[in-house]
């Protein structure tokens, strides 16, 4: 074994060097959200009318007055203050997918050698950080580099405790000087004003007056990896790409199936206990931790919030996985793929509305009239979900999801939707029932009430569906371990918005005070939506070969990859309804599709720099020494009079020439050609992608044959079983 996988490996047997954690003992309650300037905080110190106009704004999207703001900054920095903390920072969420943040000093000098604490109701509200290195597609003239942030209201301020200090998190919006949308909060904001206006509409008509905001809502459940920091670092494809570009299966992988919710180490139990306690200080709610398919694979979910909130404290969770483990000796993979041949990790976004007064609108009632209304928002999903399959699946596109999409592990890239038996016979006999007889029954067995009593709970599922009916809600499986749940969010919040626009469109030609004219039009708008939106819904194995081809047969849209994705998205159809509900203009769908080619093209790029070094400068140095080895021992074997080592000296050299070739090739298709970002996703999904893979498949069939001593990075087995 090399010298730097043995240290490595000494290092991770004696993880808890450092001190302690801090654990907080006590009940949760007691802790919970202590770190957040939330409804408690804002109550005590605010006057009671600023405490009001803060309310407001956030329960109806009322702008916030100026001296309000002065009013809250002065006690929000004051709370922060008194809990250690000496600066601020405005949160934002660029395109990047990951989470930004600058921090600021509440304290300036006030000339006479003293300092001033300041923090106003325009420091509060309006952040101007240097944006030039975000991506911005092209929105930003370079002359106007300067992005701002702007307050969020509706996700409260927290504190961040670290070692040495304390900040306060305040999180924003991040645009252009003209107001165009940066980052991914906005969009979201955005896409839920859209989906509450449309919803509301639709309610009216159920005799719901006033039904108060209707928000999305979600609860993500999150998988990552996490496997000795030492290990980690001697992978330089782990550092910079985030998974390993090398490495042949272990001769132990997950064919046991010992893992999914086994009993769950120590060490990571151990992290997995600081992770819960932060994310409860800072009031997110999380629920579930248990061990996942994948040897050193695990999951963390919270309960579900609304979209806003829970799109933050998903970010929140990300980023308290990555902080803690270092704590305890690990590093935490986000990566859908750190590991070929073994389960990568996604992230399943249960998704749904709903709102205080009507509760959640995807649950199946107690009452046929309950029910009429599931039904409707049920089909509407339908609808949206099968006319922009390809925006669902754009909205998940990247180089890491990739891998996991489609691989028999995760839902394939074509968009179907699970209903479970139940719903989907509700829902047959709607399509097959005619208008005219049922007109001869009375007012409410128009339709829903002769139907089967609808489920009311998640017995029956497809762990094989990208997008499955689970009771009350839906749950978008395709979602990637790393990326950020607003994209998927938005493109679900603004096509639901569009379906339920023409529900509601429909169904207010109809009389709503004439309940049979009412109802009679609900049967007629369900019976066309399912009709038209049928070959979206699929409830058998969408891992079987078989349903690939059955899914072209029925026309829906399987994009296999992110170009193909991106490329399948980039449509005047998605154009068209991001600007309709004034969600995103076309500029701004333009420059994010520029952007995630970009960022598409950078990450295939890295990986095969990082391909080239590792198999330039480490495995093959290796495979010569090894060679060399071989043919010394050849030689002094032949001296002694008898034939050996010369098979395994011929084939390591074979698969070496192979190594130098592949090598070669390369180095010469690493040059991305001049183009558009998406001539140049073309050129790194067709041409190069197939040279990395083609350098790697080698070096793995090296790795099993080459002196374990002299091999240069440390191994799957290594990797995933070091606990
Ligand atoms: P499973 O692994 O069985 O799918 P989990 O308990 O791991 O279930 O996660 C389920 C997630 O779904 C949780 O985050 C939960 O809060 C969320 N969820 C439950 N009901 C809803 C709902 N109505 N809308 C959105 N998310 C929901
Ligand atoms: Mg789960």
């Amino acid at each position: 074994m090399s010298i730097t996988r043995q240290k490595a490996i000494e290092s991770a047997v004696q993880y808890l060097t450092g001190t302690e954690a801090e654990f907080v003992r006590g009940k949760i309650d007691e802790y919970f959200g202590m770190n957040v300037f939330g409804e408690e905080e804002m109550k005590a110190r605010l006057p009671k009318n600023i405490y009001r106009a803060v309310r407001k704004t956030m329960e109806e999207g009322e702008p916030l007055d100026f001296s309000v703001a002065d009013v809250v900054a002065t006690a929000m920095s004051g709370w922060a203050v008194e809990r250690g903390a000496t600066h601020y920072a405005h949160i934002f969420y660029p395109l990047t997918g990951s989470t930004a943040e600058k921090h600021d000093s509440f304290y300036s000098p006030d000339g006479k050698g003293g300092l001033i604490t300041e923090f106003s109701g325009k420091q509060l509200i309006q952040g101007e950080p240097d944006a030039s290195s975000f991506p911005h597609g092209g929105l930003r003239a370079t002359f106007e580099a300067r992005g701002y942030t702007a307050w969020d209201v509706t996700s409260p301020a927290y504190i961040m405790e670290g070692r040495n200090g304390t900040t306060l998190c305040i999180p924003t919006a991040f645009c252009s000087w003209n107001g165009e949308a940066l980052d991914k909060k906005v969009p979201l904001l955005r896409s839920m004003q859209a989906l509450n206006r449309q919803a509301r509409r639709v309610l009216k008509l159920f005799g719901h007056d006033d039904p108060g905001m209707i928000t999305s809502n979600a609860g993500p459940e999150q998988e990552y990896f996490l496997i000795d920091r030492s290990l980690y670092f001697a992978r330089p494809d782990l550092v910079s790409a985030g998974r390993t570009l090398f490495g042949a299966k272990p001769p132990k992988g997950q064919q046991l199936e010992d893992q999914y919710f086994g009993t769950i180490p120590e060490r990571v139990l151990a992290f997995m206990m600081e992770v819960d306690t932060i994310l409860y200080k800072l009031g997110v709610p999380v629920k579930t931790r248990h061990n996942e398919v994948a040897p050193a694979q695990y999951e963390i979910a919270p309960v579900f919030e609304s979209s806003n909130l829970s799109t933050d404290h998903q970010q929140l969770i990300m980023q308290t996985l990555q902080r803690v483990a270092p704590r305890y000796g690990l590093a935490c993979l986000l990566h859908e793929k750190p590991f070929a041949g073994i389960n990568g990790s996604g992230k399943h976004l249960n998704w749904s509305l709903g709102g205080p007064r009507v509760g959640n609108l995807l649950t199946p009632g107690d009452t046929p009239h309950e029910n009429m209304q599931f039904l409707v928002f049920c089909a509407a999903v339908i609808q949206a979900v099968n006319k922009h399959a390809v925006m669902l699946r754009g909205s998940v596109a990247g180089a890491g999801n990739d891998h996991r999409l489609g691989a028999n592990e995760a839902p394939p890239a074509i968009i179907s939707i699970f209903l479970g038996e139940q719903l989907d016979d509700v829902f047959r006999q709607i399509a097959a029932g005619s208008v005219k007889d049922s007109r001869r029954s009375d007012m409410l067995s128009v339709g829903v009430d002769t139907l089967p009593p609808l489920p009311k709970d998640a017995t029956d599922r497809n762990r094989t569906s990208p997008f499955a009916f689970t009771g009350n809600r839906f749950e978008f499986r395709a979602v990637g371990s790393s990326q950020s749940i607003a994209g998927p969010q938005v493109v679900l919040n603004t096509i639901l918005a569009e379906t339920l626009d023409y529900v509601a469109t429909e169904l207010e030609k109809a009389s709503a005070k004439d309940p049979v004219e009412f109802n009679e039009a609900v049967q007629v708008l369900l019976k066309k939506m399912i009709n038209a939106n049928s070959q979206v819904i699929f409830n058998g194995d969408n891992y079987a070969e078989s349903w690939v081809s059955e899914a072209e047969k029925r026309g829906l849209p399987n994009n296999r990859n992110t170009v193909e994705a991106l490329d399948g998205m980039d449509i005047e159809s998605c154009y068209s309804v991001f600007e309709k509900y004034n969600v995103l203009s076309r500029g701004e769908v333009h420059s994010r599709f520029e952007i995630y080619r970009e960022k598409y093209v950078k990450d295939v790029l890295i990986e095969a720099d990082l391909t080239l070094n590792i198999a330039r400068t480490m495995i093959f140095p290796a495979v010569v020494r090894h060679q060399k080895l071989l043919a010394e021992a050849a030689t002094a074997v032949n001296a002694a009079g008898v034939q050996a080592c010369t098979a395994a000296l011929e084939n390591v050299t074979a698969l070496n020439v192979e190594l130098q070739q592949a090598i070669k090739e390369l180095e010469s298709e690493i040059e991305i050609p001049d183009g558009t970002p998406g001539e140049q996703s073309h050129y790194a999904l067709e041409t190069l992608i197939p040279v990395v893979n083609r350098v790697r498949e080698i070096a793995d069939k090296l790795e099993l044959i080459v002196a374990d001593d002299l091999w240069p990075l440390p191994n799957y087995q290594e990797m995933l079983f070091t606990r």
